[in-house]
């Protein structure tokens, strides 16, 4: 039985009675369309386009006579064209590269890194951590914005925090245990990677007194979850956010673990068919897009977050009033087009971990056959408690898992079991696909 953890103060707006809750989005939207259209010509030049002032702005539901706003506008406008404040009020930057082109910058005020940790703290209390856990922040500080996001929130709960990063794995085990660390952050696949290195050095994670992990930065799919909780014996949350928005914070899970609360007091979103851009009703799965509600250095409105999800607005049994949205197991601009046919990696994973006994690492490997067509293979690590020396062995567990893939995507693939720890390992976002088509 899941156990409500004890209400804290900074969770307050999670419970705002909806009437409230659309009131306040209403005023504060109004404020930050004012606010983009006044300090930003890239907003004002749209807005002008679509024939919309901010007095055409009244409620939250006007919300959809906006313009979109996408990642190449970030691009466009690099570094500093969509700040509303003079540099002097930005207190930070952050940037990420993304996984193509140049990078994109984001600004913060004051008040916006207060807003930051203040969300991320909400995210924590959600999961049940509070001021006597001590979190290790084994996301990567600096310009990303995953470590110093995290660090400010567990810093305002008043948690005890170890600012790691990422990376030296060995170390994370060891401070980790010697800290009596109780609640770890850090990418999934990272996380996956500290518990086959404690495998390895004869640790057994379920020892140490680890209770929390805040995930995120990346998508990972229930079979994930279940690993790392089995393994790790911890509860492990889902964390989202993205540095447009603000980083780590616009959204996680509470202590159910069944879909994202969004901090709709801040992020406001709204779900839109990626092909058309018309808005979709809740319940529909689509395009997330989210507008900063209170964000004064860097507005955002409606921006097109590529990541596909639905928004739920069955009330949930932790009490909490703000929407929740599905778990992100794709972005529309990962899918993968493999002789026609939509795939995502995530798919993949669910595939093979369906699989007693098959390991979380792997890899897609794409290219052209002799015919022309295109070509799937997965190569994944093999386990020792999965298959043993005979060639037999190998070749019934990679039969398993290539059925168990093709019942998913549709697509004959080849899987093809490879040494333990041969495919590399991130110690940030993981990217599993090797594209060799168009070599
Ligand atoms: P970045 O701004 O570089 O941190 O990247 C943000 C992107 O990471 C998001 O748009 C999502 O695609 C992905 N992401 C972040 N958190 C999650 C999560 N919990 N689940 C799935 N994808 C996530
Ligand atoms: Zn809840």
């Amino acid at each position: 039985m899941t156990t409500i953890p004890a209400y804290h103060p900074v969770s307050a707006p999670d419970y705002l009675p909806q009437k409230q809750l659309r009131e306040l989005q209403s005023q504060r939207l109004q404020r930050m369309v004012k606010r983009a259209y006044e300090n930003v010509e890239l907003y004002r030049t749209r807005m002008t386009e679509k024939g919309v002032t901010p007095d055409d702005i009244r409620t939250i539901d006007d919300i959809v006579k906006l313009p979109f706003t996408m990642k190449n506008d970030l691009r466009d406008t690099y570094p500093y064209g969509l700040f509303a404040s003079p540099l002097n009020e930005v207190v930070r930057l952050h940037a990420s590269s993304g996984t193509t082109g140049k990078p994109i910058v984001v600004g913060y005020t004051k008040e916006d890194v207060d807003v930051w940790d203040e969300v991320v703290a909400r995210c924590l209390v959600g999961y049940g951590v509070t001021d006597a856990d001590i979190v290790q922040v084994a996301y990567g500080y600096g310009l990303f914005t995953g470590g110093l996001g995290l660090h400010g929130g567990a810093s305002k709960l008043g948690c005890t925090v170890v600012p790691i990063s990422g990376g030296n794995t060995e170390r994370q085990l060891m401070l980790m245990r010697d800290f009596h660390v109780t609640c770890v952050g850090c990418t999934p696949s990272y996380f996956v990677h500290i518990i086959d290195k404690a495998l390895q050095m004869g640790i057994n994670m379920r020892d140490f007194p680890i209770k929390f992990g805040a995930f995120g930065a990346e998508p990972w799919s229930e079979e994930v979850r279940h690993y790392i909780e089995e393994q790790a014996g911890i509860k492990a949350f889902n964390i989202y956010g993205l540095s447009e928005i603000c980083g780590p914070g616009v959204g996680a899970e509470c202590c159910f673990q069944d879909g994202m609360h969004i901090f709709e007091d801040h992020f406001y979103p709204e779900i839109i068919d990626p092909a058309t851009g018309e808005a979709l009703p809740d319940g529909t799965e689509g395009e997330l897009v989210l507008s900063t509600l209170s964000k004064d250095a860097m507005p955002m409105l409606r921006y097109r977050t590529r990541d596909i999800t639905t928004i739920d607005v069955e009330p949930c049994a932790c009490g909490r009033t703000i929407r929740r949205i599905r778990p992100i197991r794709r972005r529309s601009d990962d899918m993968l087009i493999i002789r026609g046919v939509n795939v995502f990696p995530s798919q993949i994973e669910t595939g093979i971990l369906r699989v007693d006994g098959a390991s979380p690492h792997f890899q897609i490997v794409l290219d052209k056959g002799p015919d022309g067509l295109d070509r799937i293979e997965v190569r994944v690590e093999a386990t020792p408690d999965a298959v043993d020396d005979t060639v037999a062995s190998v070749e019934q567990f990679q039969k398993k898992i290539q059925h168990s893939i093709s019942q998913i995507i549709g697509l004959s693939v080849k899987v093809t079991l490879v040494q333990p720890y041969t495919i590399g390992r991130s110690e940030g976002k993981m990217n599993r696909v090797v594209d060799n088509r168009n070599k």
